[in-house]
């Protein structure tokens, strides 16, 4: 069984992640707020990571990798062994 509430921290912090290098992107690049935001970016995208190989691995086989989903459960199946993911909620 997957974690939804993992599933979407996980998602969350792409999303926020993303905008910030979107945001920093249009923003000049030689001050020490622009360099904290891109570490608190780049943190961001790692966690979000960490959770996907820590947390995201198929409930059956504990091989396939399994991609996190808002709300949807049961609809994506794992590559090695063909079950669907479930979610806790
Ligand atoms: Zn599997």
């Amino acid at each position: 069984m997957l974690k939804r509430s993992y599933a979407r921290v996980s998602i969350m912090l792409n999303i926020v992640a993303l905008a910030i290098f979107i945001i920093l992107f249009f923003m000049p690049s030689n001050n020490t707020l622009w360099q904290c935001c891109i570490w608190i970016a780049w943190s961001m995208v790692v966690i979000s990571l960490v959770i996907r190989f820590k947390y995201f691995k198929c409930p059956s086989c504990g091989k396939g990798d399994a991609m996190p989903q808002w709300l949807k459960s049961g609809n994506k199946h794992c590559k090695k062994c063909g079950k669907p993911f479930e979610y806790d909620r």
